[in-house]
């Protein structure tokens, strides 16, 4: 299997290539050179098996020859280890055709630890083989920071340090962060919003020397090994709900495009799904994009589902390779003209193509808090602000027979202010926990400059 890049002016790389370099040094972002296929028969053959399973069958393709067999199943049984939920990612029901996945089980309580758990494990096993050293930076709306310090904190051949911006994060985000004691985990408070920090992630990478110098690895959802990781679990809840047989239905709440983007590679694999529903909160760009074709940014308004206040999507790049027929060149275009006036058009044949497999809503404040009371009303089941974006979104979808599964992002006790405040429920951390509030917290606030975050990186990295 080799990936290509999307802006088609990179090297084509393996798997563990593309999984150790992150962005590919034209600016764009891996994607496999084909989508493997699998078939209804395998499909339903993947009924009943445990999660762990699952995601080897369904990721093993992708990986080429990097990791053997019996290599690569440790690697997930590791990653999954960690989990409070034997199902690792359990469905639940909220209304007659109506299902949540809660994706909140694994150690910080939010869907990123299925990917980064995982890419841990890659990492440590590829490097450990290797001899080499790399330094993992990262940019976080708050969940992804904490889970990847999560996965690599006290690895031998790793530096992580995660770029936040300071005071947009919520306090359990931002302790997940600062409390975890090992050397190699470095948190920076950036005085700017997420898109700074994720405009400055990327510099770095696009700064050859700097890149070079310190083994420059990414995480982020740029990194294409996270958006395989999160594929496995379209399969296995689609499986439960009767595919491939019967159709399935996503909401997505979505940010990055990174979540949703795992959905459309399991549809273009051959998992039957109907619609992939992008549901945002009022950081809406990719619901005005998905409506009008519009690619145009307006600043980010903080809200109270913070790990979607994002206005530049990088992963939606991958879907419009796809959509533009794979042409590098047309999408390096698009990101330029992105770069230089804040915004792109689609253009309308790819416009049609995205609308034939994504639809698209937002959710107000009112309407996320007014969510969140009501499903705790009528189901008992507390949601999260960013799950309950997509609750919303998915309520306003066409009635139909087709089951709808809806992404529960987080778990609220991460989330417990504005929890508290929907539906008058205080969220509690689980057991393991509790003691977060009394942990010291290590964090170092730098500007939002390129020249210094390097500076800050060069001298804390072990050497
Ligand atoms: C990261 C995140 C999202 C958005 O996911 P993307 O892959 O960026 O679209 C949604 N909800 C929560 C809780 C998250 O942490």
């Amino acid at each position: 299997m080799r990936y290509v890049s999307t802006r088609g002016n990179a090297p084509v790389l393996s798997f563990e290539e593309a999984m150790l370099t992150g962005l590919a040094r034209d600016g764009g972002l891996y994607v496999p050179e084909t989508i493997p296929q699998i078939s209804a028969d395998e499909i339903a053959a993947l009924a009943g098996q445990t999660y762990e399973e699952a995601a080897f069958r369904i990721m093993r393709p992708f990986i080429g020859d990097a990791f053997t067999d019996a290599e690569f199943r440790a690697i997930i049984d590791r990653a999954y280890a960690g989990f409070h939920h034997a199902a690792r990612a359990p469905l639940v029901q909220l209304a007659p055709n109506h299902f949540l996945l809660e994706l909140f089980h694994g150690p910080t309580l939010a869907f990123k630890d299925f990917a980064m758990q995982l890419i841990g494990q890659l990492f440590q096993a590829a490097l450990s083989r290797s001899g080499k050293r790399v330094t993992i930076v990262g940019a976080t709306s708050g969940d992804t920071g904490s889970a990847a310090i999560e996965a690599f904190r006290g690895l031998s051949n790793v530096d992580v340090f995660i770029l936040f911006p300071h005071g947009r994060v919520s306090e359990v985000q931002r302790r997940q962060m600062t409390t975890p004691s090992e050397d190699n985990v470095h948190a920076l408070a950036v005085d700017g919003d997420f898109d700074d920090c994720q405009a400055k992630l990327k510099d770095m990478f696009n700064h050859f020397e700097f890149r070079d110098a310190v083994g420059l690895a990414g995480v982020n959802s740029i990194n294409w090994a996270r958006v395989l990781a999160q594929v496995v679990y379209y399969f296995t809840s689609a499986v439960s709900l009767g595919a491939p047989q019967r159709k399935v239905s996503f909401t997505v709440p979505t940010g990055n495009f990174g979540d949703i983007f795992a959905g459309y590679i399991a549809k273009r694999m051959g998992l039957p799904i109907d619609k992939l529903v992008v549901a945002t909160n009022q950081n809406d760009i990719l619901h005005r994009a998905l409506s009008s074709g519009g690619y145009v940014t307006q600043g980010v308004t903080p809200s109270i589902s913070p790990s979607m206040d994002i206005q530049v999507s990088s992963n939606f790049e991958r879907a419009l390779f796809d959509v533009y027929d794979r042409d590098g060149a047309a999408v390096a275009q698009q990101m330029d003209e992105l770069k230089q006036t804040g915004g792109f058009q689609i253009s309308q044949g790819a416009l049609q193509r995205l609308q034939d497999i994504f639809a698209s809503g937002r959710a107000s404040e009112e309407e996320t808090s007014a969510t969140i009371a009501r499903a705790f009303a009528e189901t008992g089941e507390v949601l999260c602000p960013h799950s309950a974006v997509g609750v919303k979104v998915a309520g306003e979808q066409p009635v139909s027979a087709t089951p709808m599964i809806t992404l529960a992002t987080a778990h609220p006790a991460k989330f417990p202010a504005a929890v508290e405040a929907a539906c008058g429920v205080h969220p509690p951390l689980p057991n393991r926990m509790a003691d977060l509030y009394e942990r010291s917290e290590r964090v170092t606030r730098v500007p939002n400059d390129l020249a210094a975050i390097e500076d800050i990186i060069h001298e804390r990295r072990a050497h």
